[in-house]
């Protein structure tokens, strides 16, 4: 049921859940009758796992319209070069060098999800590619992909499932070790401890009810089960109360130690920790470098700064 449910969730949310949505990409469309916007090819290979390098070269992308996706569905050739939206991201260009972490900052629809839906391939780039460890994403695996690359959106989604099973559909070898593990490590091993079926507690919107931040945690403890060397992840943690945050991010620090990440980055922290970041303004990377050098240039990540993480900075400073 679980196999069923999920593509089914990810469609009807209006921001697909990229997990879930790669976890079971061709079930997705097999269940609702509807071509993929991107196709495995026929000669695909696989992506090598870690160590991740990713490299995101000239790409330019605009989504593609309503019609469009109809159309294909139908079988129609019809498709041409009809958009959905304007060009969106334009000549974007940089790396993720293996271990390290790339942050994307910038103000609200600059294209920041849009770049980590690119890298997670869920699109194609209209022009430029994406290459993970040499392989052009339009001739990757599926199943490679989904091995070397976990994504953790702002919305965890659980399968009305109990945890044991949340946690073997995204890994099916792990042990009750292995889960227990990855469980204390994203910090939501004492919570499941403190419930009487522990593991086999049915999680869900029918089940036992989980806050945003627990949902998070489980998410990330999925995750670390499934060991990608790449994370992209959308960091969020604005709506939960401050000691489900600490929480979240000692889960996180976790997830993205040794390995390669692609972050979408709200905390000062991460931004200061970050090899590389990426200013990003409609559609375009304006400006990249470390946090020193960025707020020493006085430019937009300077203004940004000041305004998105004052806050923070204050508290660090108090
Ligand atoms: P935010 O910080 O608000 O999440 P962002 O920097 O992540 O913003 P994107 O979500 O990548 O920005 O959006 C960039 C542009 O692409 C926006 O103009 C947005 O309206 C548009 N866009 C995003 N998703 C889609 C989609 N599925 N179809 C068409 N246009 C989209």
């Amino acid at each position: 049921l679980a196999r069923l449910y999920g593509p089914l969730t990810a469609i009807s949310n209006v921001r697909v859940d990229v997990m879930t949505a790669l976890v079971s990409f061709e079930r997705v469309f097999e269940v609702l009758d509807l071509d993929p916007l991107v196709a495995e090819a026929p000669d695909a290979r696989p992506v090598p796992t870690a160590p991740v390098r990713v490299e995101v070269d000239g790409v330019s992308f605009a989504y593609p319209s309503a019609d469009e996706v109809s159309l294909r569905s139908l079988e129609s050739t019809a498709t041409g070069d009809r958009r959905g939206s304007g060009p969106i991201l334009h000549e974007v260009s940089f790396t993720v060098e293996p271990g390290s972490l790339v942050a994307l900052v910038g103000p609200s629809g600059a294209g920041k999800s849009t770049i980590t839906s690119l890298v997670a391939r869920l699109y194609d780039p209209t022009r430029g590619a994406v290459r993970v460890n040499g392989v052009d994403l339009r001739d990757a695996t599926f199943a490679s992909l989904q091995d070397v690359v976990g994504v953790v959106t702002q919305e965890a989604h659980l399968f009305h499932d109990t945890i044991r099973a949340n946690l073997s559909y995204a890994a099916p070898e792990a042990d009750e070790q292995q889960m227990e593990e990855a469980l204390r490590a994203a910090q939501v091993w004492g919570l499941i401890e403190s419930l009487p079926a522990g593991l086999d507690t049915v999680v869900g919107d029918r089940g036992h009810r989980l806050s945003g931040g627990e949902k998070q945690r489980l998410a990330i403890a999925r995750l670390l089960l499934k060991g990608p060397g790449l994370v992209v992840l959308d960091e969020a943690t604005a709506h939960l109360d401050s000691e489900s945050e600490q929480a979240v991010q000692r889960a996180l620090d976790a997830a993205l130690e040794d390995r390669s990440a692609l972050v979408i980055a709200h905390r000062l922290s991460t931004v200061r920790h970050a090899d590389q970041i990426l200013v990003v303004d409609g559609g375009r990377v304006v400006e990249r470098g470390t946090h020193t050098e960025l707020v020493g240039r006085g430019g937009l990540y300077a203004d940004l700064y000041r305004t998105q993480f004052a806050e923070e900075a204050a508290d660090l400073t108090a």
